[in-house]
């Protein structure tokens, strides 16, 4: 079985799932089976059952943890029933950690459906992959399966959820350009979420 729970760089990380509609450029999953003290992200097809999940957490010592973060060798809304479950789990035998889910925000794509109920109000922190100001760019880079129709659902997306979530990150990484920072930041501004441009050099 592949590490559900993993650390990088101090942080405690949850992997839950290999499934996604993109296939960025930048993708970290090109370039080695694991990160941080992991040793395997890689499920095979053997998705972890929610059981699987909540005996990684019942034997996992997060005694110096303060939060943790749903971002793995996957898109963790792919698996929306486990996610939440998993979420609702941690808060009930870890009530003083914070939860953050890492997402491209194209969950209601995945889902069929509106979801940023549901996830807003399941964690402290939501934190979605902007990548880039436009539609076609933004195709360009992620390479998703819904092209046009992704840039805009993983905007409604944010916005619904900063109704529901007290923080709510749109990302870019600092590769795409003075302007395209700047018109990111406008955006994910307008949609009532934090920007934050990250330094390619320390990954995404
Ligand atoms: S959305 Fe995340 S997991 Fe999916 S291809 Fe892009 S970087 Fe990789």
């Amino acid at each position: 079985m592949a590490d559900i729970i993993y650390t990088l760089e101090g942080g405690v990380y949850m992997n839950i799932t290999n499934k996604c509609p993109c296939r960025c450029t930048f993708c970290i999953r090109s370039l080695g089976d694991a990160v941080g003290d992991a040793h395997n992200l890689w499920f095979h097809g053997n998705e972890p059952t929610f059981d699987e999940i909540k005996a990684a957490i019942d034997a996992y010592d997060f005694s110096n943890t303060d939060c943790v973060v749903f971002c793995g060798y996957g898109e963790p809304t792919e698996r929306l029933d486990v996610l939440l479950k998993t979420a609702e789990y941690l808060r009930e035998v870890k009530p003083g950690i914070k939860l953050r889910v890492n997402t491209n925000g194209l969950s209601d794509l995945i889902n069929g459906r509106s979801t940023a109920k549901e996830i807003g109000e399941a964690f402290d922190v939501v934190s979605v992959s902007l990548n880039d100001p436009d539609s076609d760019s933004y195709d360009a880079v992620t390479r998703n399966i819904y092209p046009k129709k992704a840039f805009p659902a993983l905007l409604k997306f944010t916005e619904e959820c900063a109704k529901y979530c007290k923080k709510v990150r749109m990302s870019v990484v600092d590769v795409i350009g003075e302007e395209n920072i700047e018109k990111s930041r406008k955006l994910a501004e307008s949609l009532g979420a934090e920007f934050v441009c990250r330094s390619y050099d320390k990954g995404r």
